[in-house]
């Protein structure tokens, strides 16, 4: 005689790749109710979905908060997060009723520090600027002082939190011909030294550097750490690039340093809010290159994602050891 499973309830928030909804449809272990769309789930069908599910699979776009919990109910074991940040999520609510986090670091370190390059290049040496004239005929014969940008070869190089992916950008400079690499963060760290990384305090790091690199998490103490003071002491020819979360950044101190000179340009890949409203001031601003949050944006790393997070939702429903479990 066999034990008869039950069969757990799963809300998955978005359409997702193939490769994690195989998993989950040929695991046997639990019905996966979909919203069907590339668009956000509605709040509303957000609670209504979650309702009475044992495992819950979300994006970094649902905010899962109390309510969120509370309409889950008790059922709830296991909320899996298709992205590595998860400052979207109320963990100390999740951690009091616990719940499980899975989530997707290490596979998309990659492709966020590439794209954080691309980023970097395409702000500094002003390549939507350049490609806006060819199209528009601005582009009128070879000219010695137009649309000059910053290169990297000999300069200071500065990370602020030197985690995996702010490693995986450091590794990438470094052969730009980075003079000095530098970072700021809670604590040193002994992997710096394959990048010859220098620990520094983070006014050193903002007034010696010529890019200044943002790719720590979000938390209670990175919000608004990018703000007036912050942009006040970085030289007036760096750039300002972030790619971690976009509330490290206080936008209007950014659009005031972008149009007084105070620094040269910015390049995000992330915002408050996303999608940054189309008549927002920083999309005025040449000097500032906007990206819609496409760090792991790359055919594969999504699929990567998806796989894992699906394994991250089926071990948490089976009470296994997770593929990557968030520990907090
Ligand atoms: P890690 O946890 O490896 O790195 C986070 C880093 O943030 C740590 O090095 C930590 O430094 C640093 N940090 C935390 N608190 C502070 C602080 N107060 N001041 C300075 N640094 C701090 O995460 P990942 O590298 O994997 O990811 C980093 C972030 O990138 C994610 O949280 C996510 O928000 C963002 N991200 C963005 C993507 C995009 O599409 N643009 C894609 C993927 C991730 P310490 O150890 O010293 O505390």
């Amino acid at each position: 005689m066999h034990t008869a499973h039950k069969i757990m309830k799963v809300f998955v928030t978005r359409r997702i790749p193939q490769e994690g909804m195989k998993i989950l449809s040929q695991s046997g272990v639990c019905k996966v109710s979909l919203w069907d769309s590339d668009e956000p789930v509605p709040r509303e069908e957000l609670l209504k979905g979650v309702a009475g599910a044992h495992g819950l699979l979300c994006l970094l776009s649902d905010k899962i908060d109390t309510e969120v919990l509370h309409a889950a109910g008790p059922n709830l074991k296991v909320i899996s997060t298709l992205s590595v940040g998860f400052d979207h999520m109320a963990m100390d609510e999740i951690k009091k009723r616990g719940v499980r986090v899975g989530y997707t670091p290490d596979v998309l370190t990659d492709a966020t520090a590439e794209l954080t390059v691309a980023l970097l290049l395409a702000t500094a040496r002003r390549l939507p600027e350049g490609v806006l004239e060819v199209k528009n005929g601005g582009w009128s014969t070879w000219k010695p002082l137009w649309l000059c940008g910053y290169g990297l070869l000999g300069s200071t190089v500065g990370v602020i939190g030197l985690g995996r992916i702010g490693m995986a950008i450091a590794r990438r400079l470094k052969p730009f011909g980075v003079k000095r690499l530098l970072y700021s963060g809670r604590t040193a760290k002994s992997y710096a030294s394959d990048v010859e990384g220098e620990y520094v305090p983070l006014d050193t790091l903002l007034s010696e550097c010529d890019f200044v690199v943002v790719s720590c998490a979000l938390t209670p103490e990175t919000q608004g750490l990018c703000n007036k003071a912050f942009f006040s002491k970085m030289k007036n020819n760096a750039v300002f690039i972030n790619t971690s979360r976009g509330a490290v950044v206080n936008q209007e101190d950014l659009y005031q340093a972008l149009t007084t000179g105070q620094i040269a340009c910015a390049g995000l890949d992330v915002t408050t809010p996303e999608p940054l409203p189309t008549d927002h001031p920083l999309l005025t601003l040449k000097n500032c290159v906007v990206l819609p949050h496409i760090g792991s944006a790359t055919y594969s790393t999504r699929g990567i994602m998806a796989e894992l997070s699906a394994n991250n939702l089926l071990a948490g429903l089976q009470g296994t050891d997770m593929p990557s479990e968030l520990k907090f």
